[in-house]
């Protein structure tokens, strides 16, 4: 366990909301109590239960943007996010999160990304590089990174907008339009994600074909349900990442792991969180080990690691302990993640500098 956490780690599957710290739900849903807004005691069982279906992870996260969504809220939770990821030495974070409009708070979708920043600027105990490889040489960065224990620990974050499946057409292109305009704070990437249950493919077709003519990366939830006609229709779309990838048949087994577009697909693997909302049917049944097996490109993630009471940590330990991975393979795993990050080849050569230096001292 401590291994894996002295582990450097990618993580590129993090929804902010889905990140925040129980503690602090908790704390939030007090002060709400108080109020008279909510009931506190209802919400507090709530937030401390461990085993959740999918379909009460979607009706606690509407609980989670009634107790998160404010600018000042919003704010402190990005920061205790990165701090946690931090913790774990996380050395490169894609946080992502659903730009949200409230007009009873006076928010609108860019005021709550600058909430985010916000907080991202306030993290105090660790370096956060938020724009990055453009304002800093590789000696500066891979010298702050390697040397946790004389320097503050460094970690790269970069944002993805989500656009969540209950959105409009309309409101998923202003997601994208945002990410657009954000492109020189952080923001390096759109994700679809939501309940699977909820939308149509063709509702977001129009704004993730405008991510990918304005030459944005892009990662979609993929097969969290047996949807057959999407999953084809996301496989066909061929975004650079797909995340879950649980409910696949055969054919579009077959179909993922042979597409190359101009590489292939890579995956982002939530072991725990499938596992909790039966995506997998155990962690021993998982297709992590199909996929690793077949060589296929694919990273570890919490997904959600307050939801879902994990780490990043947690997760590579999970693959330790049920497929038998050697300390060598977890590693080579971990540094393997960097190809798939979407910031640019200045940062992965940088990342790709850690995993050197942390190899010495871990192998
Ligand atoms: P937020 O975007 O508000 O920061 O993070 C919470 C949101 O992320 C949820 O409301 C939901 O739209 C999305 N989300 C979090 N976890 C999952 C997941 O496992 N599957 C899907 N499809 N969406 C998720």
């Amino acid at each position: 366990r401590e291994w894996c956490v002295a582990l450097p780690k990618v993580e590129l599957h993090a929804h902010l909301n889905g990140s925040v710290r129980n503690s602090t739900l908790l704390e939030l849903a007090k002060h709400l109590g108080d109020k008279g807004v909510i009931v506190f005691e209802d919400v507090k069982d709530v937030i401390m239960k461990s085993d959740r279906s999918l379909p009460e992870c979607f009706k606690l996260f509407d609980l989670f943007h009634i107790l998160t969504t404010d600018h000042d809220t919003v704010t402190r939770i990005a920061k205790e996010v990165v701090e946690d990821f931090a913790a774990e030495n996380v050395v490169y974070l894609e946080i992502r999160t659903t730009p949200k409009n409230n007009e009873a708070k006076g928010m609108t979708k860019r005021s709550y990304m600058d909430a985010v920043i916000k907080g991202l600027k306030a993290v105090e105990d660790v370096d956060v590089e938020l724009f990055g490889s453009n304002f800093r040489t590789n000696e500066t960065l891979s010298s702050k990174l390697l040397d946790g224990v004389t320097k503050k620990k460094k970690i790269y974050v970069r944002l993805l907008l989500s656009i969540d499946r209950r959105e409009t057409t309309s409101a998923a292109l202003d997601t994208v339009n945002l990410a657009v305009e954000m492109m020189d704070q952080g923001v390096i990437g759109i994700d679809l994600s939501g309940n699977p249950v909820v939308g149509e493919w063709e509702t977001y077709l129009p704004a993730l074909q405008h991510a990918k003519n304005m030459g944005i990366p892009v990662t979609i939830h993929c097969g969290e349900v047996a949807n057959r006609k999407e999953i084809q229709a996301v496989l066909d779309f061929c975004p650079q990442r797909l995340g879950h990838v649980c409910c696949l048949n055969d054919v579009e087994w077959k179909k993922l792991k042979s597409l190359m577009i101009p590489t292939k697909m890579q995956v982002e693997i939530c072991l725990t969180s499938n596992v909790m909302t039966g995506g997998a049917p155990s962690l021993e049944l998982h297709h992590f080990a199909d996929l690793y097996n077949a060589k296929h490109p694919l990273s570890l993630c919490t997904d959600d690691s307050g939801l879902f009471s994990t780490s990043l940590s947690n997760e590579y330990y999970l693959v330790a302990t049920t497929f038998g991975l050697s300390k060598f393979e977890l590693f080579q795993l971990a540094q393997d993640a960097v190809q798939f990050v979407f910031a640019d080849d200045v940062v992965k050569k940088s990342l790709k500098e850690v995993f050197k230096h942390a190899e010495k001292r871990l192998l």
